[in-house]
């Protein structure tokens, strides 16, 4: 049986979207017209502290003046927390995910005892430090201990543990152009980002796990997002093997910069769709701004 294919856009309303929102949506819009697939638009409010309604708000006010249509209803993260939560117990059961008790400062000291004071302690490629080994092989008694006293932690994802547990080497297929008729073979690097955290203390779920779920929950097949998370989706390879979720294809497309060559970022509102949109812009100047033709069609 052949599938259509499914795209989707996945903003978090913590923010104002901006031109490389709009550049990633309307991709991913596009795409799933010429491809004859779906197109689906998920909110990814986890973050119940910095996100709000009226940020979601205005998600769909600018989706719809950049005239682009999803199917509803559209998945909130928020509403499935009981999801995520059933399977980080799974791999708290099955010893795969641990509390990690130090924080930033416990590392930052743990790190600078090494014996070159952590100059070649390893980073992620975020640049953030791994987190040490230490957590990881406290007893079990030892981490009942310390959670019953009410000590703050994260639960993290034992990578070393995880990899043991699946076939390897994990890959994916990356598509090369927006016409997604060329791809190559990408080897996940999970080990680069060490101990990730998989879930707060009090939210059972972190970006990682979230979201592989949901694409695997929406039947997403086609994965359309910025260059910045190329390197996210070793980590989250990693937790569709782990989870034996189906193994979606990607294309990192190219990110909008501002005028300094950096990234857009959701504080800068001058590039704020709402903002252009209040101070006269039309869509054909967004367009234009992001280097996508009118009409052009892809694929
Ligand atoms: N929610 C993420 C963001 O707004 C995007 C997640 C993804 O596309 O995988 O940056």
């Amino acid at each position: 049986m052949v599938t259509s294919p499914v795209f989707r856009f996945a903003p978090s309303p913590n923010g104002a979207l901006h031109l490389g929102h709009a550049l990633s949506a309307l991709l991913n819009f596009r795409l799933a017209h010429s491809q004859h697939g779906r197109f689906l638009l998920r909110i990814e409010d986890i973050d119940v502290e910095r996100c709000t309604p009226a940020f979601e708000q205005a998600i769909y006010d600018d989706l719809n003046w950049l005239g682009i249509q999803w199917e509803h209803p559209v998945r909130r993260q928020s509403e499935h927390f009981s999801d995520y939560e059933a399977v980080l117990k799974k791999l708290i059961r099955e010893n795969l995910v641990y509390p990690a008790f130090m924080s930033r400062g416990d590392i930052r000291a743990y790190i600078s005892e090494t014996a070159d004071h952590g100059k070649s302690w390893p980073r992620d490629p975020d640049g953030v430090p791994h987190y040490p080994p230490i957590d990881r092989r406290l007893s079990a008694r030892e981490r009942r201990k310390r959670m019953a006293s009410g000590a703050p932690f994260a639960w993290r994802l034992d990578v070393k543990g995880a990899l043991a547990r699946i076939s390897q080497p994990i890959d994916w297929t990356e598509f090369l152009d927006e016409s997604l008729a060329h791809s190559e073979n990408i080897d996940a690097r999970p080990e680069s980002w060490g101990d990730i955290v998989l879930a707060r203390k009090d939210i059972p779920t972190s970006y990682h796990l979230a979201v592989v779920l949901d694409d695997a929950r929406q039947s997403v097949t086609h994965i359309v997002r910025g260059r910045d998370l190329f390197h996210a989706t070793s980590i989250q390879r990693l937790l569709q093997e782990l989870l034996n979720l189906p193994k979606p294809s990607y294309f990192h497309h190219r990110l909008v910069l501002d005028e300094n060559g950096r990234k857009l970022s959701k504080s800068e509102s001058d590039t704020g769709l709402g903002k252009l949109r209040a101070a006269g812009a039309t869509v054909e100047d967004v367009m234009r701004l992001i280097g996508l033709g009118a009409g052009q069609e892809l694929g």
